[in-house]
């Protein structure tokens, strides 16, 4: 994966500006208590991660999203390919669900983030030399 990309960004969990800083507060998926929380800005280049209230309401569409395509390959390809029976697909497709919930969440944060910030090195470059100068040593 190519850093420039929101697929790194995306892949990474990296601010989509910079691709430096953490976008997550906690690394783990799966660490319950925190998963979904933030970071307010950027610790690299000070991008603000809430840009305003409500602003990730919009990535309930891409959770949707991803899960649909989740649930279409899973069909496709246990139902229509290796001809499972059905019963036991849609078992493990809400298990799987259930079990991707933290990812799906996540990733579709990130995405619809990606969606709006554009991969700009310079500009983050800059507004680190500034945010550097104006704090205190
Ligand atoms: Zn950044």
């Amino acid at each position: 994966m190519f850093k420039g990309t929101k697929l790194y960004s995306i892949a990474t969990n990296t601010c989509p500006r910079c691709q430096e800083g953490p976008f997550f507060k906690t690394a783990n998926p799966y660490d319950l208590k925190q998963f979904d929380k933030i970071n307010p800005v950027c610790s690299y280049c000070g991008e603000s991660f809430q840009r305003e209230p409500g602003f990730y309401i919009g990535a309930m569409y891409i959770s949707y999203a991803l899960s649909v395509a989740l649930v279409v390959t899973a069909f496709v390809g246990f139902v229509i390919i290796f001809g499972l029976d059905i019963e036991y697909v849609l078992a493990g497709l809400i298990l799987a669900i259930i079990v991707l919930l933290p990812i799906l969440f996540r990733t579709a944060r990130i995405i619809w983030l990606n969606i709006f910030v554009k991969y700009d090195p310079e500009k983050a470059k800059l507004a680190r030399h500034q945010k550097l100068a104006s704090e205190p040593s």
